[in-house]
């Protein structure tokens, strides 16, 4: 998650060290600013000293330090019985508090600053993820070493921009309206209030799409936008044991039916696949993997839960999007609209990771107010730009300048590039690659004119190509044993999804009439 390199114990002669990590377990907590030459993050700990919470509250407060989003915000964390209550000195900042105690605070400012913690962060066992260890109702243990290390690190690390979107999972397009969702207000609101929306369309759905539905995206694009939503969206449908001809049967005639809605309603769909209830098993991805793509919504809570023999990074739903190595596919993280949506917003905002959020049509029952609280919300976490989910894996690169050349790690196959003042030559990294593979082509094109390195393409850091200031590009790396959805047979007929399709269809057509209003999924 951040370019450190921890050397534990005592420091060889020669070796530079830019900040300290202390674990008092004596429970010392008397620090004073500058007491080592660098900043330092200090967690004490001591069972004498320790008390017993009454609320599972933290407040935060309003210091700098902390994301403006976090100002005065409480938030529950259940998992912290006990911490050591912190003694303020002149000139503190109290960053949180829990029952009326200091909790963390800074000390300090600079090279002199010391984030005090009064509890130790817990160790990660090995069949843990470190995500397990920051999620609402567990986060306070953890959350001062990233927010440490993210201004430690904040001048050498990568940069990556981050965006939002609210995805709306399975309407169809056959009426202006689905459900409580008026697409036409729909629209209005988005633009009242500043935000994007994705709706999620089921391949099977894109059939008799309906011209005046048709007509209200077009006219709203990008703002309004659709992506993939399995294919028959069948419960578990990607998350299913099939093998692998049936998976690419499954996911070709996915795309067959979206190209057939893109030509009829002139309309660009994101190639980006959220699958039905979220679940994928790691063997629809690797088939997924195979088709031009750009990526998947993944919530990796059920990536784990419906993989239970896959061991993920340990960092898999902590990185802005993860790169899921195992099956060479960027990943965005998705929020479920769940009741602690609103924690979870906060916590990828301090992460920088997009911020998804996925609801139904019901989160609009009462007049789209959930939709206005995300937007408000996500404007409040500040440098976050909205775009729709292709957008979202278009502009998933990090980028660090070193004088005249700019360095970009890909983090999905295609991005688009400006290029900024001052640089004249880039470096393409691609860190899903060994050095020396040269299994995938990369091309760097502004307009149709391709862009040459001077070193041959192929391997996991590419260049430098030659640029100028302003320059739009596009780089994509190319597909290994990619297939021609057109290639494919379909899989075999079968009536079920059509009736299951119909009866969700009509359950959610009549829940204004009969009032059903479920929010939470
Ligand atoms: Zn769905």
């Amino acid at each position: 998650m951040f370019p450190v390199d921890f050397v534990q114990g005592p420091v060889s002669p020669g070796t530079v060290l830019h900040g300290a990590v202390v674990f008092d377990t004596g429970g010392k907590t008397d620090y004073r600013p500058g007491f080592l030459p660098v900043p330092a993050y200090v967690a004490a700990d001591n069972a004498a000293k320790k008390v017993t919470r009454n609320s599972p509250a933290v407040k935060f407060g309003s210091s700098g330090s902390l994301n403006p989003s976090l100002h005065e915000q409480v938030m529950e964390d259940g998992d912290l019985l006990e911490f050591l209550p912190l003694a303020p000195m002149a000139g503190d900042e109290i960053l949180a508090s829990s029952d009326g105690q200091p909790l963390w605070i800074l000390r300090g400012k600079g090279a002199a600053s010391v984030h005090l913690v009064g509890a130790l962060p817990l160790p990660v066992l090995e069949d843990e993820y470190l995500r397990d260890y920051f999620r609402p109702g567990c986060f306070i243990r953890l959350l001062p070493l990233i927010v440490f290390l993210r201004q430690l690190t904040r001048e050498s690390d990568w940069h990556y921009s981050r965006h939002a979107c609210f995805v709306m999972d399975d309407p169809s397009l056959y009426w202006p309206t689905y459900g409580y969702v008026d697409f036409r207000r729909l629209a209005e609101h988005t633009r009242a209030h500043g935000y994007f929306v994705s709706v999620a369309i089921i391949p099977l759905d894109t059939r008799w799409p309906n011209p005046r539905t048709l007509a209200i995206f077009r006219a709203n694009a990008p703002r309004l936008s659709l992506l993939l939503h399995g294919n028959n969206h069948l419960y578990t449908e990607l998350a299913s044991p099939r093998s692998p001809e049936q998976i690419v049967r499954l996911f070709a005639q996915a795309l067959r039916r979206f190209e057939r809605l893109e030509r009829c309603g002139g309309l660009e769909v994101c190639r980006v696949q959220e699958a039905p209830h979220g679940a994928f098993a790691k063997a629809q991805l690797e088939g997924l993997r195979r088709f031009d793509i750009e990526g998947v919504l993944a919530t990796a809570e059920l990536l784990v839960r419906h993989n239970p023999n896959v061991r993920w990074s340990s960092t898999l739903g902590l990185e802005a999007v993860d790169l899921l190595a195992e099956v060479g596919l960027p990943s965005i993280p998705r929020i479920m609209m769940k009741k602690d949506w609103k924690s979870r917003v906060l916590l990828a905002g301090i992460l920088d990771q997009p911020i998804v959020l996925t609801g139904h049509h019901a989160n609009a029952a009462d007049g789209m107010e959930q939709m206005a609280e995300y937007a408000e919300l996500v404007h409040g976490i500040g440098g976050v730009t909205w775009a729709t989910p292709a957008g979202i894996l278009r502009s998933n690169y990090k980028q660090l300048r070193q004088g005249r050349a700019l360095h970009v790690q890909l983090c999905s196959r295609r991005i688009h590039l400006t290029i900024p003042d001052g640089v004249e030559e880039l470096w393409i990294h691609r860190p899903w690659l060994d050095p020396g593979d040269g299994g995938e082509d990369l091309t760097v094109q502004c307009g149709l004119a391709p862009r040459r390195a001077s070193q041959p393409a192929g391997n996991g850091v590419c260049g430098p190509f030659p640029v100028k200031q302003a320059e739009n590009l596009v780089v994509a790396c190319s597909l290994k044993n990619g297939v021609d959805f057109n290639a494919v047979p379909p899989p075999p007929r079968s009536l079920w999804p059509v009736v299951r399709k119909i009866l969700v269809e009509a359950r959610d057509r009549c829940s204004p009439i009969v009032g059903w209003k479920n929010k939470y999924v």
